[in-house]
């Protein structure tokens, strides 16, 4: 049986992220993955920072998101000093680019709600005019049909395979040690110690965090937990490389560090089908060509859909068990976004039982029924 203070479920982003954290906590940290045949929105995800459109509903996710998107800047330096690996974090704001009045009403309707949620903490996005968001990019021609775009100085983006990368391998440079293809089966408590069964044998240790995007759902009620996911259908483009153009994070068309341009992203109901359809394909791209005129010529090279790991809200989970103390979730949409609070705030939680102001609003008891079960619908 392999021993150490804490066992982390999932080497996608929630639970590398945080068992980095654990690390420069001081606690001796085991991460158990699965194969390389399951789902992970870790791999296929779309790269973006993003703050503007995240918390409707709940400001506390908001403000956690901001905090996050803060603490990347430190967190970046970090990464490239222990892995060696630059994430091509850019960090100098974002954009969502509107198409037609109804769109910018829309969005309008939103910020002031979000605005309103917000009050004395501020929501710190506008709505900019097309000649104002054609300035923040020389050498980009906008649409006719683009009316302007909501700005946010906190959004940004980066490599999300590089990400990936280098929080594994800091966490290993750190001492954390790293188990592939260890699938946890099952959780025991044995009154002193989790013990996290795997065929390649079993692992025990007082602590035990559940970071493993839709593994959770079977794994959290063997500790006291009830936690709520739902599958979301993401369908990504990417097209060959071209020269630089989009110079800064923007919501559905990015171009990356390596000069590709991703196109998305599809929001969809199919439950675990990761497959692509030519219809969600040919309208993200006449989509991406209506905002952005001159990426007509490009050819497309590849395309993936990706389930994305979604609450019944859209918000954070994090939660630790009252029956099993020492036994904790984290979960969320947006693993990329909160890579750096993870490794902060959310490590620090497990490993001192400090938390934020707020943090309990994160619990999964929001989604608690009358008659005390979780609903997945919100
Ligand atoms: C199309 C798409 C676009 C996205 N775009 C963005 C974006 O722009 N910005 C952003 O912030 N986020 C984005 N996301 C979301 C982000 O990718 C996820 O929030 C993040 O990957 C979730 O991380 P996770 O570790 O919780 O889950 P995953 O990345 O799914 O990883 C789960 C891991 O747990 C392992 N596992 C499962 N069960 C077990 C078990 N029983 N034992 C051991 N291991 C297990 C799996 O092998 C896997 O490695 C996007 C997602 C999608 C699908």
């Amino acid at each position: 049986m392999e021993t150490s203070d804490v066992i982390v479920v999932g080497g996608g982003l929630f639970g590398p992220a945080t068992a980095y954290g654990l690390r420069q906590q001081g606690l001796d940290t085991v991460v158990l993955d699965d194969g390389d045949d399951v789902l992970r929105a870790a791999r296929g995800n779309f790269g973006l920072v993003w703050v503007q459109s995240k918390g409707m509903g709940m400001h506390q996710y908001h403000a956690w998101s901001r905090e996050s998107a803060h603490l990347y800047h430190d967190f970046t330096s970090e990464l490239r000093e222990f892995s060696g690996t630059d994430i091509a974090h850019r960090n100098d704001g974002g954009m969502h680019l509107l198409l037609g009045e109804a769109e910018r009403e829309q969005r309008r309707r939103e910020m002031d709600i979000m605005r309103q949620q917000a009050g004395a903490d501020g929501f710190e996005c506008e709505i900019i005019e097309r000649e104002e968001a054609e300035k923040m990019m020389p050498g980009v021609r906008l649409g006719d049909d683009v009316v302007g775009a909501s700005f946010s100085k906190h959004d940004g983006d980066v490599n999300p395979l590089q990400l990936l990368r280098a929080i594994h391998a800091s966490f290993q440079h750190l001492g954390g040690r790293f188990r592939s293809d260890s699938r946890v089966e099952n959780i025991r408590h044995d009154g002193s110690v989790f013990i996290a069964e795997t065929k390649n044998g079993a692992f025990a240790a007082p602590k035990i965090v559940l970071a493993c995007g839709h593994g959770i759902t079977k794994l959290a009620p063997m500790v006291g937990l009830d936690t709520p996911i739902v599958p979301q259908r993401g369908q990504v483009l990417v097209t060959e490389r071209a020269e630089p153009l989009l110079n800064m994070a923007l919501g559905t068309v990015r171009q990356t560090d390596e000069g590709t341009v991703q196109i998305g992203n599809t929001e969809e109901d199919v439950e675990f089908d990761d497959g692509t359809t030519l219809s969600a394909g040919q309208a993200m791209a006449r989509r991406a060509v209506q905002v952005f005129p001159q990426l007509a010529g490009l050819r497309l090279i590849r395309t993936w859909g990706c389930i994305r790991v979604l609450t019944p809200d859209k918000c954070a989970i994090y939660d630790e068990s009252e029956e099993f103390p020492g036994a904790y979730v984290a979960t969320s949409h947006s693993g990329v976004t909160l890579a750096a609070v993870n490794a902060r705030h959310t490590a620090k939680w497990i490993a001192t039982g400090e938390t934020p102001p707020g943090f309990e609003e994160f619990s999964a008891k929001r989604f608690k029924t009358e008659g005390g079960h979780v609903s997945t619908h919100h």
